[in-house]
C-alpha cells in the first residue's frame, strides 16, 4: 500500500512536470513609444498611453516599451509632457528600451549614422530609467531590418554588446500596424462603421498569425519556443489589448517578461539573415535549414483592411 502511495506521487510529480514544460509563454514588447498614430496631438497620446497602460494594469501584462526619442522633442527642446508619457510607462514597473532616435534602418544608412542615432536615442530613457534604479539593457532594430552583410551585422552586435545592449528579437510578428492605420484612417474620416469591423478583426487575424507561428515554432524545433509579440503603443491596441490578451490566455499561454522569454535556448541560434525584410526570428531560423523549413500560407491582413489602410501591400 505504502509503495503504491509512493509511486503515485512520483507519478503526479513527473505528471505536473511535464504540463509545466508544455505550459505556452509569450512576452510583449511594444514598439514606438510613446504613441504611434495619425493623430500627434498631446492630448491623443495621453489617452492612448493611459489606455494602453489600463490594459496592461487589469491584464497584468510585464511589457517592455521601446522608444523613439525624437517624439520627445519640440523643435530642440526636451518637451517635458511627452517624456511623462515614459514616466507614465515607469509607474506602472515596465521596462523601457532604445528603439533608436529617428527610426532610420540599418539596411538604409550607413552603420555608423545608426550607431550615432542609436546613442542619441538613448539620451532621455536612460535618465529616467535611472532615476527608477534601472540600466537600459535592450535594443530593437527599427523595421526589424538588421543589416544587409554578416560584416555590418557583426561590428554592430560589437558596439551593442560595448554599449551594454542585448538585441529583443521577435518570433510573433504581424501587421498590427497596417490594421492600426485602417483605425486610425476610419476614425479620421468619422466612419466608426468601418472603424468597428477593422476592430473586430483584429483579434481573430492576431490568433491566426500567433496559430501560425505556433506551427512554425513546431516544425523548426519539434516544439512551441516561448514567443515574443512585437505589437506597436498605437490606437488599435489601445482599444483591443485586454482582447488580445485573453485570445492568448484562452490559448494556454502565459504573460512572461522578456529576460524570461529569452531564456528559451531557441534565442541563442544566430540570426544570420542578411536580406532586405524585416522578419520573424522563427523565419530566419527557417531560412538556414532552407526553404522548405518555412511553413507555407502565413495568414494575411484581410482585403479591406490593407485598403483602408492606406498601404499598397503587407
Ligand atoms: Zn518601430
Amino acid at each position: 500500500m505504502k509503495r503504491s502511495v509512493a509511486l503515485l506521487l512520483v507519478l503526479l510529480v513527473v505528471a505536473s512536470a511535464q504540463s509545466q514544460k508544455i505550459e505556452r509563454t509569450i512576452a510583449v514588447t511594444i514598439d514606438d513609444l510613446p504613441v504611434v498614430s495619425t493623430r500627434k496631438d498631446l492630448r491623443n497620446r495621453q489617452e492612448i498611453t493611459q489606455k494602453l497602460l489600463r490594459h496592461i494594469r487589469s491584464e497584468h501584462i510585464p511589457a517592455i516599451g521601446f522608444v523613439n526619442e525624437n517624439k520627445l522633442y519640440s523643435g530642440d527642446k526636451r518637451d517635458e509632457a511627452q517624456i511623462d508619457l515614459l514616466r507614465m510607462w515607469l509607474d506602472a514597473g515596465l521596462e523601457l528600451g532604445n528603439h533608436t532616435y529617428w527610426h532610420w534602418s540599418l539596411n538604409t544608412i550607413g552603420l555608423k549614422d545608426y550607431e550615432d542615432d542609436l546613442l542619441k536615442g538613448e539620451t532621455i530613457t536612460k535618465e529616467l530609467m535611472a532615476a527608477n534604479g534601472r540600466k537600459l539593457r535592450y535594443f530593437r532594430h527599427p523595421f526589424l531590418q538588421t543589416g544587409r552583410t554578416m560584416e555590418i551585422k557583426a561590428a554592430f552586435n560589437d558596439f551593442l554588446g560595448d554599449h551594454g545592449y542585448t538585441i529583443a528579437p521577435i518570433t510573433f510578428d504581424n501587421a498590427d500596424y497596417i490594421f492600426s492605420s485602417a483605425y486610425d484612417k476610419s476614425f479620421d474620416r468619422g466612419d466608426r462603421d468601418l472603424m468597428k469591423r477593422v476592430g473586430e478583426a483584429y483579434v481573430p487575424y492576431m490568433e491566426s498569425k500567433l496559430d501560425y507561428w505556433e506551427r512554425q515554432s513546431k516544425k523548426l524545433f519539434g516544439r512551441e519556443v516561448s514567443q515574443t509579440l512585437l505589437i506597436h503603443a498605437n490606437f488599435i491596441n489601445s482599444d483591443y489589448l485586454d482582447d488580445l490578451t485573453r485570445m492568448f490566455r484562452r490559448r494556454g499561454y502565459r504573460l512572461v517578461d522578456l529576460d524570461t522569454a529569452l531564456k528559451d535556448e531557441a534565442y541563442r541560434l544566430p540570426d544570420t539573415y542578411i536580406g532586405p525584410a524585416g522578419i520573424s526570428w522563427l523565419h530566419r531560423w527557417a531560412r538556414e535549414k532552407g526553404r522548405e523549413a518555412i511553413v507555407p500560407d502565413e495568414p494575411k491582413v484581410p482585403d479591406f483592411v490593407l485598403k483602408a489602410s492606406g498601404f499598397e501591400s503587407e
